[in-house]
């Protein structure tokens, strides 16, 4: 290697996983980040790797977008993966993870090791540092930053909005009114769940589709993410989209849910249990009304908040026009992006961006021409969208639909996404033989 080092803008899930891999083969890794001394406006903490939304990981089942992608890196050996895993809530078929002990993890194993130095500084002209440079400053990169990409660019960045839901607390919650089960008896069963009437549910509505946002900042432009809209963006399409959604009331056995017309399910923050989410009910509604509407649903009648949900803007830039296959700039040479504000849409996501850019580094380092992840692959296809969208780019999250037909037609949904899903991990564990394991 000619060149033995990088620095890494942004520890957050993709910067932290390229650290990593980076160091793991011997690279020195200088990786900035500004927090704790300038904030972002959802981060709490100054931990690296911070969730700041949900604390789940998406689905274990092979035969979901999530499930797959993290088959993948686990063959990759993705670092922050197996912290997930090691700090696993049990919830269902998903990957959920205590927030906290993750990223204490995480921040523990970056400050200890020997390859990288974790400097506490916002970068905002990467230009005075040396190459590469990867840039992992993900959908909240401070303005500074972003000012110069945007000069650099030349193009307009694209703004979106994500909305965090509510955290409560166990023992504030009527408990009497609802029951542990997840839905269709699919994995554990420590999901509480929260049933409503008719009427209850009628009086809910009404009020959720009334209830006082908060006003949008005139810059922004309001571009809604259909996995991320706010309950009560959901609920004003019509007095059944939530029934259809997190509301549904199907797939339970116990009797508190017979004849219900809506059942609100709860999820574990910690393992202890002593927090819970309500799921799927991200919001941009004012704290006081989201204190006078949630607590119409039985049982939350006098909860505690101990986080409210709120909504922020989601910084992205049109990978399609500025990233060539190695995700290295094609503008600026030595300089790579990964994460969220490459265009990827989620936690696993933007580690596994981070894991792909570091291989890229790693391979330039050595001066081996990079090789993408096969299109087959959960990996290569989302990279492959990313890279050649159209029009109008929106990010991309793990879903089967960017993954290419099988040869042959398999008419049940399960069965073809479980032949779909063998091929990738194939096709991925040969390109990690071949390309990875060489470099
Ligand atoms: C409000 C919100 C909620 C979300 N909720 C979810 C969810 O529930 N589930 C999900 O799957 N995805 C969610 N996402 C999307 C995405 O998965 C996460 O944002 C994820 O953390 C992105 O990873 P990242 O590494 O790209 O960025 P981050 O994890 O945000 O890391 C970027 C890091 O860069 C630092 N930084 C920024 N600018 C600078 C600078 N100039 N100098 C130095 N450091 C800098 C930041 O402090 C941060 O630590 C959400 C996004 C937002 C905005």
């Amino acid at each position: 290697m000619k060149k033995n080092s990088i620095n890494i803008i942004g520890g957050g899930l993709a910067g932290s996983e390229a650290a990593f891999f980076l160091s793991k083969h011997g690279v020195k890794v200088n990786l900035f980040e500004m927090r704790p001394d300038v904030e972002t406006p959802a981060h709490k903490t100054g931990l690296l790797g911070e969730l700041i939304c949900s604390n789940s990981l998406k689905s274990n089942r092979l035969d979901t977008g999530g499930g797959l992608l993290k088959a993948e890196l686990n063959i990759l050996e993705s670092s922050l993966l197996k912290i997930a895993e090691e700090n696993q809530v049990k919830s269902g078929a998903a990957l959920t993870v205590d927030r906290k002990s993750f990223s204490e993890e995480i921040t523990r194993l970056i400050s200890e090791s020997k390859n990288i130095s974790l400097i506490r500084e916002e970068v905002t002209n990467p230009e005075n540092l040396e190459k590469p440079i990867l840039i992992a400053s993900g959908p909240l990169t401070s303005p500074g930053l972003s000012g110069w990409m945007k000069s650099v660019l030349g193009e307009k960045h694209l703004y979106f909005y994500d909305a965090i839901s509510p955290i409560i607390s166990w023992e504030s919650i009527n408990q009497d009114k609802g029951f542990f089960e997840s839905r269709y008896g699919k994995g554990s069963k420590n999901i509480f769940n929260l049933p409503m009437s008719d009427t209850e549910y009628k009086n809910f509505w009404t009020e959720l589709t009334n209830g006082e946002v908060t006003p949008l900042k005139e810059v922004d432009k309001l571009i809604y993410f259909e996995s991320c809209l706010p309950v009560e963006e959901i609920a004003r399409r019509g007095i059944k989209s939530l029934l259809f959604g997190p509301l549904r009331p199907v797939g339970f056995e116990n009797p508190k849910a017979k004849g219900a017309k809506a059942v609100l399910q709860l999820r574990p923050e910690s393992p202890e249990g002593q927090f819970f989410n309500l799921i799927g009910f991200q919001t941009r509604l004012k704290y006081g009304e989201q204190k006078r509407i949630f607590r119409l649903v039985p049982g939350l009648e006098e909860v505690e908040f101990i986080r409210f949900g709120s909504m922020h803007r989601n910084t992205f830039i049109n990978s399609p026009a500025h990233l060539k296959n190695n995700l290295q700039f094609k503008k600026l040479s030595g300089v790579y992006l990964a994460g969220q504000i490459s265009g990827v849409e989620g936690y696993i996501e933007s580690v596994m961006s981070g894991l792909i850019a570091g291989i890229s580094i790693l391979s330039s380092l050595k001066g081996i021409e990079f090789t993408s992840p096969p299109p087959e692959s959960m990996i290569g296809a989302i990279l492959k969208t990313i890279l050649t969208y159209k029009k109008n780019f929106q990010p991309i999250n793990a879903n089967f639909g960017l993954v290419p037909a099988l040869i042959t037609k398999i008419k049940n949904k399960k069965e073809r996404r479980n032949a779909q899903a063998e091929r990738a991990l194939r096709t991925l564990k040969n390109w990690s033989d071949g390309f990875v394991e060489k470099i």
